[in-house]
């Protein structure tokens, strides 16, 4: 059979297809078979052309063995399927305009690493896209980034060393480190969302060329609904493909959801990730906690690297505290910083919060920040969400009725002194936290759980025999129940 007419063809195959899928898919063959145009016939290989790299993609993935039941009906057993994939004239990258083909019989899992691809511009034609300007070799999407949150103003600590120095190599050297993508975790209020928009801020920084673009899970998903609801997926997915750096943040919101988003997201990921561009991601949950996520892109996600943000231990939460206030231009004495960075432990936001509700009171009822102030505010702030005293606490606590400097604690040192401090800290720490006992020796000055046994025995034996302890020790538990 001698075929010369591509449009015949594929007109034929359109109404097979559409016969195929019959009326309750109607939307799947709108959405994936009318917007493909037959380019031409080589042979018996027809040349069509799709919009998009995703949905080349998803035409691979989903209908494969009905294009070629229907190109075999058409052109015969050796017939072929090229796909020319549009590629926006804008991006002016090399891996944007080729066309890459496959066979129509193929079945790949990843069709990107297995094809034959030669370059080819012809085929290329302009699509509506309301995100591109047409003409312009860049794009220029604003970025969705907040200029307040900095790597600059982001302090640095034991807690966040591995993520904020992986965030510097990322923003010199985006989608090229082995960083990608950046994954960020963390419970809430710990720093993910500054992070994650200060590398945003810096890569913009170092490379003023590169389209940095910030956004959250959910406007991610708000807008795919949009495109899905005015038919313009292409332009979504087309729009997204362009990004060089991309920021999502908080991406367990899509967990047990939106399957269709992920979907989307995922090969918008390939796509990217394929064209060495970066992508930061942000979760407060490991990959291994998020449930819900399909498997394919949780498997992704654990391609670059997983970067854990932990709480603050107490000499970073100063650092925050004191950069805050200077920020604001306010001075108040350390031992106010001191109050409230070893009392306000659970996270960062909860700290500046306890910060800015001290400094509210102060203004507004024209006080100083005295520690009398401080004590009084901070002691409400910490009942109403539920005050949890900490190991690093209860040895600040001891340290000043003894006065001794807290660090003594974590000396080997053997004076009497700072080994009583040492036990009590101990002993505290057994009666009032949850600690494991092997936790609590690591915690005071790395030592195993028989030394804490012992150092509680023995408090509770001097308790009985020695006043002056029983004194001390009274006084310490008032203390700790304010
Ligand atoms: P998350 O996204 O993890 O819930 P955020 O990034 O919103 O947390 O952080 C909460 C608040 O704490 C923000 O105001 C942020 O600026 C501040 N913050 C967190 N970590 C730091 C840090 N290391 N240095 C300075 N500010 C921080
Ligand atoms: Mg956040």
């Amino acid at each position: 059979m001698m075929i010369s007419d591509y449009k015949a063809v594929w007109a034929e195959c359109l109404k097979v297809i559409k016969d195929a899928l019959g009326p309750e898919n109607k939307e799947a063959y709108e959405a994936w078979f009318t917007p493909i145009v037959p380019l031409k016939l080589e042979g018996s290989t027809l040349i069509v052309q799709v919009p998009s790299m995703f949905f080349y993609e998803y035409i691979e993935e989903h209908y494969i063995k009905l294009l070629r039941k229907v190109i075999r009906m058409q052109l015969g057993a050796n017939a072929m399927l090229k796909y020319s994939i549009v590629m926006d004239q804008t991006i002016p990258t090399e891996p944007r305009s080729m066309t890459l083909s496959s066979q129509g019989g193929r079945q790949t899992v990843n069709p990107l690493s297995s094809m034959p691809v030669n370059i080819n511009k012809e085929g290329a034609r302009e699509i509506p896209n309301p995100f591109v300007i047409p003409g312009l070799r860049k794009i220029r999407v604003p970025s969705q980034l907040s200029a307040n949150y900095t790597l600059d103003n982001f302090v640095e600590g034991e807690c966040n060393r591995l993520a904020r120095s992986a965030g510097y190599a990322v923003a010199d050297k985006p989608g090229t480190t082995a960083f990608n993508p950046l994954l960020i975790h963390s419970g809430v209020g710990l720093g993910k969302t500054h992070l994650a928009n200060a590398i945003g801020l810096k890569t913009k920084e170092l490379h003023p060329e590169k389209t940095v673009l910030y956004v959250t899970s959910e406007q991610f998903m708000n807008q795919y609904g949009d495109a899905c609801r005015v038919k313009n997926l292409n332009d979504f997915i087309h729009f997204y493909e362009m990004i060089d750096v991309l920021i999502v943040d908080d991406i367990q919101f899509w967990a047990g959801r939106s399957e269709k988003v992920q979907e989307a997201f995922f090969h918008i990921f390939n796509h990217l990730h394929q064209r060495n561009c970066q992508i930061i991601i942000t979760s407060d949950k490991s990959p291994s906690d998020l449930q819900g996520l399909q498997p394919r892109l949780l498997s992704r996600l654990k391609w670059g690297l997983q970067a854990e943000l932990q709480a603050p231990d107490v000499e970073t939460r100063k650092a925050i505290l004191h950069q805050k206030l200077q920020n604001d231009g306010i001075e108040v004495s350390d031992d106010v910083v001191e109050y409230i960075a070893y009392n306000i432990n659970s996270n960062v936001r909860e700290l500046e919060g306890a910060l800015i509700s001290l400094m509210a009171q102060s203004s507004l009822n024209h006080k100083q920040i005295t520690m009398d102030l401080t004590r009084e505010l901070i002691n409400k702030y910490v009942q109403s969400s539920q005050r949890e005293i900490t190991i690093e606490y209860i040895q600040k606590v001891v340290c000043d009725h003894l006065d001794l400097p807290v660090e003594s604690i974590q000396q080997t040192s053997r004076k009497r002194e700072i080994v009583q401090a040492r036990q009590l800290a101990m002993y505290f720490s057994k009666k009032i936290t949850k600690s494991s006992l092997s936790v609590i020796g690591l915690q005071c000055g790395n030592k195993d759980h028989a030394t804490v046994l012992h150092a509680c025995k023995t408090i509770e034996n001097l308790r009985q025999t020695d006043r002056n302890i029983r004194a001390m020790v009274e006084e310490l538990e008032k203390k700790f129940a304010e």
